[in-house]
């Protein structure tokens, strides 16, 4: 899955390109930086690469989430809908903007269920935010049209699928703008950094002045200094050295891919021979980003039984189930409404609980993550890894 594992020359050479101007600073110092604005140049092969208008780079995958609510005027007093499995950092960027989280179910392709979406949108949905999780594709199709009917945006989380498609179109180019994270294990990486991709180009506009203090960007005899504002902003720049080693990690971006799904058909084919075994439905197998293999046992103690022998056998599985940073269950800080400010927000305002969570409020998710194993898929797969990997699952089998 992580883009440094194919760090090369092609990085080296762009980062050197940076400090040969001795400009970090992705605006102002025309004259010294020469022709050099990787951030620029990033934001625009990042956006055409997927086919979007507009590309805005930001600090993270979060920072993306955080801009692209604020772009969309989301906050206190807003309801927004994800899903109940995820990274925290999605419900992290909803409460930063002082809006409040609300947790759909996923169904078997591990992403948002649009039956039950339909069910949470209330007065106060103010956005919806599917996550093409483990590298492929939410029902976004079925999504967006719930959102028209109701006009809400969709923001789609695609932080851990860059490249990966539906129909030969990009995932991030569905809704109203997509985001991408590419911190240190996603599938390109700049170490931390973010994106965020849309058509719209007055809300790019306004995800470009909000993420640099609200700076207006527009030309004039002050220069940086003289720019004005239109609303209060905050600081989510990227460097021009990130923006370096995202043009050499994007070039690389659909070869990494493509290794990734020779990989990840080897590691299915053995695990097909599993007892019992199914595999995380995918809408379209071409689309993939081929970054995870999730298959699924008929049960949590069956699961469990066929992780217990890929474990003796040095190639345990993951069960989000039981791993708590992606699971709505398992986010005890969440449940607890654990907080360092001493008013409770964001979960208390003025006093009041402004929201409590149901750790079994999702018992639809919670059977399928429980007896769901998963495997990230390398990009490169040494033939030692692969040995071992191939002979646990055929032990499984053979259970
Ligand atoms: C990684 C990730 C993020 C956050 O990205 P950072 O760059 O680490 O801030 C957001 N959403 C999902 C689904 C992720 O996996």
């Amino acid at each position: 899955m992580p883009g440094f594992e194919v760090f090369g020359d092609e990085e080296k050479k762009e980062v050197l390109e940076v400090f040969d101007t001795g400009v970090l600073f992705r605006y102002e110092f025309g004259p010294q930086r020469g022709d050099v604005w990787k951030v620029r140049q990033f934001e625009e092969a990042f956006a055409s690469y997927a086919g979007a208008g507009y590309g805005q780079a930001v600090t993270s995958g979060t920072a993306a989430l955080k801009v692209a609510l604020a772009a969309l005027g989301v906050g206190a007093g807003d309801e927004v809908i994800t899903q109940g499995f995820t990274f925290v950092a999605t419900w992290e960027a909803v409460f930063d903007v002082g809006a409040v989280p609300v947790f759909t179910e996923v169904d078997e392709t591990l992403n948002m269920d649009p039956a039950d979406l339909e069910k949470k949108i209330t007065d106060k949905t103010a956005a919806i935010i599917p996550v093409h999780m483990l590298g492929a594709q939410a029902r976004i199709g079925e999504i967006t049209k719930i959102a028209a009917r109701h006009n809400i945006p969709v923001i789609e989380d695609t932080a851990q699928a860059a490249g990966a498609r539906l129909g030969g179109r990009h995932l991030g180019t569905f809704g109203t703008c997509g985001t991408f994270s590419f911190d240190s294990v996603k599938t390109m990486t700049t170490g931390e950094g973010g994106m965020i991709i849309t058509d719209d180009e007055k809300l790019w506009r306004a995800m470009s002045e909000y993420h640099d203090h609200g700076h207006d960007h527009a030309v004039n005899p002050g220069g940086r200094g003289g720019e004005g504002r239109s609303f209060i902003g905050f600081n989510y720049r990227m460097m021009e050295l990130q923006g370096a080693i995202g043009l050499a990690q994007l070039a690389k971006l659909d070869d990494m891919i493509a290794r990734q799904k020779e990989n990840k058909a080897q590691l299915k084919a053995a695990a097909a021979k599993i007892s019992g075994v199914t595999f995380r439905e995918i809408l379209d197998e071409e689309g993939d980003s081929a970054t995870f293999l999730a298959f699924m046992l008929p049960d949590r103690v069956q699961a469990a039984k066929v992780n217990e022998v890929l474990r003796d056998n040095g190639a345990g599985a993951i069960n989000f189930g039981e791993n708590t940073w992606h699971f709505y269950p398992r986010w005890e800080h969440l449940l607890n409404g654990s907080t360092l400010c001493r008013g409770g927000w964001p979960f208390s305002a003025h006093g009041k609980r402004r929201v409590v969570y149901d750790p079994d409020a999702l018992p639809q998710s919670a059977d399928i993550m429980n007896r769901t194993l998963v495997y990230q898929v390398p990009v490169k797969l040494g033939e030692e890894q692969k040995k071992t990997m191939l002979e646990a699952l055929a032990r499984a089998a053979a259970l």
